[in-house]
């Protein structure tokens, strides 16, 4: 048995020499496949079979290739995507508690979100983004 491993330990380390193997970006792809084929378990989800094949395969094909740059940019992008989805997700959370004790509102100029305490009337506000001035309800 130990023969059997050792074996398949040396096979796989040769298959998988010069290739760019597993990444954040596969390990998601394959996890997200193995999620939609468990679900298409489901008569009304059966479509997500094939998505979850293509998410497989995709990530298959990820660990096999030799294209190091594009995984990697690939990867890069994914990264960068997560971040900004918990960014997004924890920025939400904190709105939400917070809510009680302020108003939020975009900027009427560039849109980034602003927030004021409330109920202290009517308030002036300079957006410290881009620098409008603009009356803001508390
Ligand atoms: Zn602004």
């Amino acid at each position: 048995m130990n023969q059997f491993l050792e074996n398949l330990r040396r096979k796989t380390a040769v298959l998988m020499q010069g290739r760019y193997g597993v990444d954040q970006f596969s390990a998601f792809l394959s996890k997200a496949a193995l999620v939609m084929m468990l679900l298409s378990i489901i008569d009304a989800l059966s479509f997500l079979y094939s998505f979850g094949l293509v998410f497989l395969l995709y990530s298959i094909f990820r660990m096999m290739s030799r294209k190091f740059d594009k995984r990697r940019a690939e990867n890069s992008a994914y990264l960068q995507l997560n971040y900004r989805f918990h960014v997004a997700i924890s920025e939400h959370k904190t709105r939400m508690q917070s809510r009680e004790d302020y108003k939020y509102f975009k900027c009427k100029k560039c849109g980034k979100l602003l927030r004021v305490p409330r109920g202290r009337g009517k308030l002036n506000v300079t957006c410290p983004q881009c620098g409008h001035k603009m009356v803001q309800k508390s």
